[in-house]
Formats: structure tokens, C-alpha cells, sequence
């Protein structure tokens, strides 16, 4: 059935992008990869240098941009820790994690299930494109309830957008001629000119507002969006009730209490991969506990607007307890330290016996800390049981 998206736009079906256009991932690959690296370092006794997020964010991009696969990618960063059979090994077993992880990680962008249940109920065909690797990109539409909509991954089509031969795929699935078939993305080279430069009409959903300048010089058949929301709005008397979605009423905090949990959960996770990339950095060990309260505290206070909490919540719980006598340990030690520095005869001699016994401890209590802090992996939404 046609919808008219704009006095311009009148279409027979919609093509739609994924990443930051239904549903975004928190950075899932980037996290899970560092995450791995800080792993293989640990192991092999290397200590990790402050360029590893970029040099992964470096190969990322190269898997996106198509010049290498994503498991090359993975076992390149990994290669610099350990051997490259181990590498591709590992490598492999990210790749089923961060898939498995999909569903916990991966929300779907303000507005967007309203936007397409809107679309849906007026019987408009509706179907995915996007840049990616399989079956990770399936898992993510299926986290944010899109797995009914035809999905066309990238690399199963061998083709990627902003390709002309993308949207031709997307053409023959959705079975429409392209002036009759609008793609809906955030992104504007990729998005909307690939879809501009195939035919279709294109409605851009950008992550940021646009400047004044970028609003005036839209070119033709060029729909700017602030959410999927407003797509079909028209005959809102067709469509589920706006900010409801499956019958449900969602808390009026929860898009606020999900972007401070997802502040708070990317803070913390930041300073867990350094405290297990620094493993001799008894600063890093508290800058873990202390994301880990702030964390806590949010979630706390955030109970009732963000419903999944409970299972973070005890996993930090458990975090705090196999971590805080490594803490106790240290601060008791830089203490007896001080003291021992300005003592003399007896006393300095019984702060001696009593520092190296607490550095002693601080190696065991350290490896229990660190191992704890490894296996604390805190998934959004579900799952944080280790
Ligand atoms: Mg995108």
C-alpha cells in the first residue's frame, strides 16, 4: 500500500539501514575485541600500551570499509599478544560471543519500534540492508524485534552500499522499482547519497542534528528525520499509540535511565579492560571499584525505569566483595609503607615484617581481584551471571 512520507515522497515500500538507524550496539565489537586483546596480554605477560583502542577502532573500520574480514580483523589485534593460530582461534570464539551477546547489548533507537509498527499496520513492505557480517547482523534486528523483516547483510550479498548493487539487492527482494522505494539511514554519504545515486528516494535519520546550512541545501527527494516515529504520521489514527509499542507503556525515565546505565556501564567497562591490560597498576584496580559503585548506585536509584538491573546488580555485588580485600590489602600496605619510611629501631623493624607479609598477600589477593574483575562481564539488560 503507498505511504506518502513527504508532499514529494510517495512510495510503495521502505528499505531501512540497522546500526544507528533501528538499533545501536553500545560498540559491542569494539568492547568484546579489547576485551579479548586485554585477555591474550595478561596471559602472555605483555603489557598493553594506551593505543590499543584505536588500533582496534583502526581495524573495525577496515572490516566495515571492506578491505579485510571481521575475523582478520579481530586476529590481527590479537596476533600482537599471541601466536596467529591461537590468534584465529580466539578470533572465532569472539565471534560466536559477541553474537550470543547481541541481544543484551543492542537497543533499538528512540521511537523506532512506534515508527514501525506505523508503517506495518498500514500494510507498507518493510525490509533491512545493511553493512555488516552474518549472523551478527541478524541477531541484532531479532534483539530489538525485527526478525520477521527480510534481512540483506552485506557480506551474504557480497555487495555493500553504498554501492549501487546494495540497493539493487534490496529492490529485488522488496520486488519495487527504485523511485518507488525509500531507504531510511543515518548516514549521509553511505545512506543517502548511496540511495540518491540508485534511484531511491532517501530519509536521513542523522545521530546529530544537522547544521542550518545541511537543512537548507537537502537536495530533491530528501526526507530529514528527527525519529522513525514521524515516518506515516499523517493518519496517526491508524497507528499504535505514540510511545507505546506491543501493549506495553514503557516507564516515562526509561530512555533517560537507559543512557546513564549505558554511560555508566561503558565507563566502567573502559577501566575494567585497563586494570586487566595494567595488571601491576594498583590505581587501576580502584578505578574499577569506583565505575563499579557509580554503576551500582544508577542502578539502585534507577530500579523502576530500568527494569533489567537485577543480575548487574549482582554481579557488581559479587565484583565488589572478590575485589575489595585486594583494595583493603593495598591501602593498608601504602600505610605501613609511610610509617615504616619514618621509623626507627623495634618499631621500624616489626613494620618491615609486617610489609612484606602484606606484600605477599597482595599478589594472591591481586590475582583473585583480577580474575574477578575478568569474569565480570555486565550485560544490559540480562545475563551478568558469571
Ligand atoms: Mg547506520
Amino acid at each position: 500500500m503507498p505511504v506518502r512520507l513527504s508532499p514529494e515522497i510517495e512510495v510503495d515500500a521502505i528499505g531501512f539501514d540497522f546500526d544507528h538507524t533501528l538499533g545501536f550496539d553500545q560498540q559491542l565489537e569494539l568492547r568484546f575485541m579489547l576485551r579479548y586483546a586485554a585477555a591474550a596480554a595478561r596471559r602472555s605477560g605483555i603489557a598493553v600500551d594506551d593505543d590499543l583502542e584505536a588500533r582496534a577502532q583502526a581495524l573495525l573500520m577496515q572490516a566495515r570499509a571492506g578491505a579485510c574480514s571481521i575475523d582478520e580483523a579481530v586476529a590481527a589485534l590479537l596476533g600482537q599478544f599471541i601466536s596467529p593460530e591461537a590468534a584465529r582461534a580466539e578470533s572465532r570464539r569472539w565471534r560466536a560471543e559477541v553474537v550470543a551477546a547481541a541481544p543484551a547489548w543492542v537497543r533499538p533507537l528512540e521511537g523506532m519500534r512506534a515508527g514501525i509498527a506505523r508503517l506495518e499496520a498500514r500494510g507498507v513492505p518493510l525490509a533491512i540492508l545493511t553493512n555488516g557480517w552474518s549472523p551478527l547482523q541478524e541477531a541484532k534486528a531479532r534483539a530489538v524485534g525485527l526478525a520477521h523483516l527480510p534481512i540483506l547483510v552485506s557480506e551474504c550479498i557480497g555487495v555493500r552500499k553504498p554501492a549501487p548493487g546494495a540497493f539493487a539487492a534490496l529492490l529485488d527482494r522488496l520486488g519495487t522499482r527504485a523511485e518507488r522505494t525509500a531507504y531510511v539511514g543515518d548516514d549521509w554519504q553511505i545512506d543517502v547519497l548511496g540511495a540518491r545515486a540508485a534511484a531511491l528516494p532517501a530519509v536521513w535519520v542523522p545521530e546529530h542534528a544537522p547544521s542550518e546550512e545541511e537543512r537548507r541545501e537537502l537536495p530533491r527527494r530528501v526526507l530529514l528525520i528527527r525519529s522513525l516515529e514521524e515516518l506515516a504520521e499523517e493518519s496517526p489514527e491508524r497507528a499504535p499509540h505514540r510511545g507505546r509499542m506491543m501493549g506495553e507503556a514503557p516507564h516515562p525515565l526509561a530512555g533517560w535511565a537507559d543512557e546513564l546505565v549505558c554511560q555508566r556501564l561503558r565507563d566502567f567497562e573502559e577501566r575494567r579492560i585497563a586494570a586487566l591490560a595494567n595488571p601491576d597498576d594498583v590505581e587501576a584496580l580502584h578505578h574499577v571499584r569506583t565505575r563499579a559503585r557509580r554503576l551500582r548506585a544508577a542502578l539502585e536509584d534507577l530500579h523502576e525505569a530500568y527494569p533489567h538491573a537485577g543480575p548487574m546488580l549482582r554481579a557488581l555485588k559479587r565484583l565488589g566483595r572478590r575485589t575489595g580485600a585486594a583494595r583493603d590489602n593495598d591501602v593498608l600496605l601504602e600505610r605501613v609503607e609511610r610509617y615504616c619510611a619514618a621509623a626507627r629501631g623495634a618499631t621500624r623493624e616489626h613494620l618491615e615484617r609486617m610489609t612484606r607479609r602484606l606484600r605477599q598477600r597482595r599478589e594472591r589477593l591481586r590475582k583473585r581481584a583480577l580474575e574477578a574483575i575478568e569474569s565480570c562481564l555486565l550485560l544490559p539488560g540480562e545475563g551478568a551471571d558469571t
